[in-house]
């Protein structure tokens, strides 16, 4: 591992700068006047304040989204709401580089991450954009007895909390915001309190885009204050939330009061199973970043990784040498591959995983502290880490880490990965290296799991949908199905005769 020590200039000036939240078209402060810090976690500097919404801010926005559902927004045609997805997609072109630079500078992913997310993300904007105009019921024949017809409408469900977290936070809020916009939904997002700053630069884009006074809403807050107060708000029709298992098992109780609907993403323990015909130049990086990218706070993480023990020695060795080249630094330095975790919080928890990986008896390959050498003190990086000697009951080949850390499981039979992959609570991903069709046919149809990767990881996109099994959540985001998630179906009989 090298670190990374090129100074670079930052756009987004460190100066502690006081941020408003956007709600009903203007910008505003906290109706208690409280405020929160956000900070840089590869400097630790106090980059900006932002308003602490509560309860009492989620009301204002919540009514601000519900008279613009009622009143102008419902009024766009699919073809008005279209153009304005691919005028925000243009200035999302157009301030792409100011968004990278504020995820890096706010939650830590280096910028060569969050530049590369431009196709993806923009490609959401537009493809939502096209949807807008593909929304249809259908006619359906009826058996009733004389002359009625029966059709379907597809309606948007009304006023949508939207929960995010901090580990993604421009694809989450446009994963969230597009397809409101595009099936004539209104929304009120709340981003996490640990990287509110790019769902406020979005709501400038917005409002720079022309969508009305009240479509989109940003409260800035802390989860038990105004994320808890907009899951339980009666006015809210539906949440989305994107976050961890325990936090949307929370939001499905207090969804209860107005039986609202809800869609969740969650956490992930995904499995990836390297097989001993697979071709191990292409495997060992992208079986590698599948968890060290994102410093690992990715949801879908490959963190248990099962090789077949043939290979399992040689494999490991390769993906320690791979982890110890990786460079780590600030991510807005272009060189570095490897950014901090998010906050001194998400540190303890990871090292509290490594130190609980060696006590169970795991053998530390690479790895497995947190760095501090020169500008590396003042931030939460830790080491790319590997665990080999790894067995299923192990602490940390049970629990999500949201680290960079994997654990390396051999197994001897296909059968036998399979059960043992699935031996979870969660199902969000997996992964499969194997150069046999008849494996990869065989494995990607036998593991519970929403998304299933056949030599590559990651693999996103609009058009087909992603979503968890089980404890990882329900709901899917992308794709046809998820327009559906924003829509209510209202069945219509019609008597001519
Ligand atoms: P978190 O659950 O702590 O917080 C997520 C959001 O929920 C934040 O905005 C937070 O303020 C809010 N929140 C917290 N308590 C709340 C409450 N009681 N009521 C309403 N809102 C509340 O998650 P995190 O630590 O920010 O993110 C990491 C987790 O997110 C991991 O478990 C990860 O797997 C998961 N995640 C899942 C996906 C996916 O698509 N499945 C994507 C990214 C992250």
């Amino acid at each position: 591992m090298t670190v990374a020590q090129t100074p670079v200039a930052l756009c987004q000036p460190i100066d502690g700068r006081h941020r408003k939240m956007f709600v009903d078209g203007a910008w505003v402060d906290a109706s208690s006047g409280r405020t929160l810090e956000t900070r840089n976690p590869a400097t630790g500097a106090v980059i900006a304040t932002v308003p602490r919404g509560d309860r009492q801010d989620v009301e204002l926005a919540v009514a601000a989204a519900r008279r613009a559902f009622d009143g102008p927004w419902s009024r766009f045609k699919p073809y008005e709401r279209q153009v304005l997805l691919l005028r925000i997609a243009d200035l999302f072109e157009k301030h792409w580089e100011e968004i990278s630079r504020s995820d890096t500078t706010d939650m830590g992913m280096p910028i060569v991450r969050t530049r590369a997310n431009r196709n993806r993300i923009i490609g959401m904007l537009r493809y939502y954009a096209g949807m807008a105009t593909s929304l249809h019921g259908e006619t359906i024949e009826n058996s009733l007895p004389g002359e009625i017809v029966s059709f379907t409408r597809k309606e948007p469900v009304g006023v949508v909390g939207a929960i995010i977290p901090w580990n993604a936070p421009t694809a989450a809020s446009i994963w969230k915001i597009a397809p409101a916009l595009a099936t004539g939904c209104t929304v009120v997002l709340k981003p996490s309190e640990e990287a509110p700053l790019t769902p406020l630069l979005i709501a400038d884009i917005m409002n720079e885009a022309g969508v009305p006074p009240g479509v989109v809403n940003i409260v800035t807050g802390t989860g038990a204050e105004a994320g808890a107060a907009l899951a339980e708000h009666m006015g809210v029709d539906k949440i989305v939330f994107t976050g961890s298992t325990a936090t949307g098992q929370s939001i499905v109780l207090a969804s209860a009061g107005n039986l609202k609907r809800v869609s969740l993403e969650l956490g992930g323990k995904s499995p990836v199973i390297v097989c001993a015909d697979a071709n191990l130049d292409k495997a060992v990086p992208v079986a590698a970043m599948s968890v060290f990218a994102n410093s690992g706070q990715i949801c879908i993480a490959g963190s248990r990784l099962f090789v077949e023990r043939s290979i399992h020695d040689e494999f490991v060795a390769r993906l320690a040498a791979y982890a110890e080249g990786l460079r780590v630094g600030d991510g807005i330095d272009p060189a570095t591959e490897i950014g901090p975790l998010v906050s001194e919080k998400q540190l303890q928890r990871v090292a509290s995983y490594l130190q609980a990986g060696t006590a169970e008896g795991a053998t530390l390959v690479t790895g497995g502290t947190r760095l501090v050498e020169g500008a590396l003190a003042a931030g939460n990086f830790v080491a790319p880490t590997v665990f080999a000697g790894v067995s299923d009951d192990m602490k940390i080949a049970r629990e999500e880490i949201f680290g960079p850390v994997i654990s390396a499981l051999p197994f001897d039979t296909l059968d036998e990965a399979v059960e043992r992959a699935n031996d979870t609570p969660y199902g969000l991903a997996a992964g499969v290296f194997t150069r046999n069709v008849a494996t990869a046919h065989q494995l990607s149809r036998k593991i519970r799991a929403g998304s299933v990767w056949v030599n590559t990881y990651h693999a996103i996109d609009p058009a087909v949908p992603f979503g968890g099994y089980k404890m990882s959540g329900y709901g899917r985001e992308g794709g046809a199905e998820h327009l559906d998630e924003y829509l209510n179906t209202k069945g219509v009989f019609i008597k001519i005769d």
